[in-house]
């Protein structure tokens, strides 16, 4: 997961391992479009822009020089359909305007994206020369980054919350606007969510700086809450209702708010305290879920590789809510 919600905070030592895969020589044509850890805002604003409106949005789609072996307009099916998928979850898309840049790079697929705010919403994509039409329809990456739009910058030490945002939302949107099956969702579930856990010496989300605890183990916090919700509201409301009252109440990538007012602003809406309450207990200490309970309860049973469902499980109800 080469992205990065913010890049103001970010150790500049990171982001050059994120892209050595991906980094064209120096002098050449796009390094202007990938130096640094910032949007290049000025650059993007010279380039010539296709504009999208989707979900009440408008996105203005430019492209840096260098060739890309796809037509453009399948480019530009594959962001029309991400963002579908977003604005289907959020009831519409979490920005006015977006500014989103595509740097083509050596290779196939979509190499990685970073989403900015803070000179108005923007999203750099780093998209592979030799990308197939199956590369764009597997990526992930793109509603990801779409989905940090929805939610405002914060302190670096809180990101977990925003990649876990990203992590656990990015594939319900796309089951919820039909581009994915629930199946393959919850079997990624099963398989990724153990990276979550707390390692020894682990002090808290708030407190350890871990990939793993960053992406799987804010998804994990995301799934407790989108759970502890249901539980609470007869499976009527979940964590897409309290992320829709963020964003509801002006909270997209474009402000800055504290982590305490993003989670009583979703709680709020929902009008309940499971997200404040869920950070007061695994911000400051590591707490290990029994993830194989969970799972049992979701009435989820991984069989043969693949993963079978069963419809009597007392959390049944919940786990096709989540994704319907
Ligand atoms: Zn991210």
């Amino acid at each position: 997961m080469r992205h990065r919600k913010t890049a103001r905070r970010v150790a500049l030592f990171g982001v050059a391992l994120a892209w050595l895969g991906a980094m064209p020589s120096p002098g050449s044509a796009q390094s202007a479009f990938l130096q640094g850890d910032r949007m290049p805002y000025d650059a993007f604003d010279k380039l010539a822009k296709t504009d999208l409106e989707v979900g009440g949005g408008a996105i203005h789609v430019a492209f840096a020089p260098g060739d890309v072996a796809l037509p453009r307009q399948e480019i530009l099916d594959w962001i029309g359909t991400s963002a579908r998928a977003v604005s289907t979850y959020y009831g519409r898309f979490p920005v006015k305007s977006l500014k989103l840049l595509l740097v083509p790079v050596d290779g196939p697929r979509v190499r990685g994206g970073t989403t900015w705010g803070y000179r108005g919403a923007a999203i750099r994509v780093l998209l592979g020369r030799e990308s197939s039409e199956d590369d764009l329809r597997q990526d992930w990456i793109m509603v990801h980054e779409m989905v940090h739009l929805a939610l405002p910058d914060m302190a670096e030490r809180y990101s977990w919350l925003s990649e876990g945002l990203a992590v656990y939302i990015e594939p319900i949107a796309r089951v919820q606007a039909g581009d994915l099956a629930a199946n393959d969702i919850w079997q990624a579930m099963v398989r990724d969510m153990p990276k979550g856990l707390p390692q020894p010496g682990d002090q808290g989300l708030d407190n350890t700086d871990s990939w793993g605890r960053k992406y799987w183990g804010g998804a994990l916090f995301c799934l407790r809450a989108d759970i502890g919700i249901r539980k609470a509201t007869g499976n009527r409301l979940g964590l897409q209702d309290a992320m829709r009252g963020v964003l509801a109440a002006g909270g997209n990538h474009e402000v800055d708010w504290p982590i305490e007012r993003i989670l009583a602003t979703a709680d709020k809406a929902v009008g309940l305290d499971v997200l404040s309450r869920l950070h007061d207990e695994m911000g400051p200490r590591p707490v290990t879920p029994d993830l194989d309970a969970l799972w049992h309860d979701l009435g989820i049973t991984v069989r043969d590789g693949g993963i079978q469902f069963d419809d009597t499980a007392p959390l049944a109800a919940i786990r096709q809510a989540i994704t319907r």
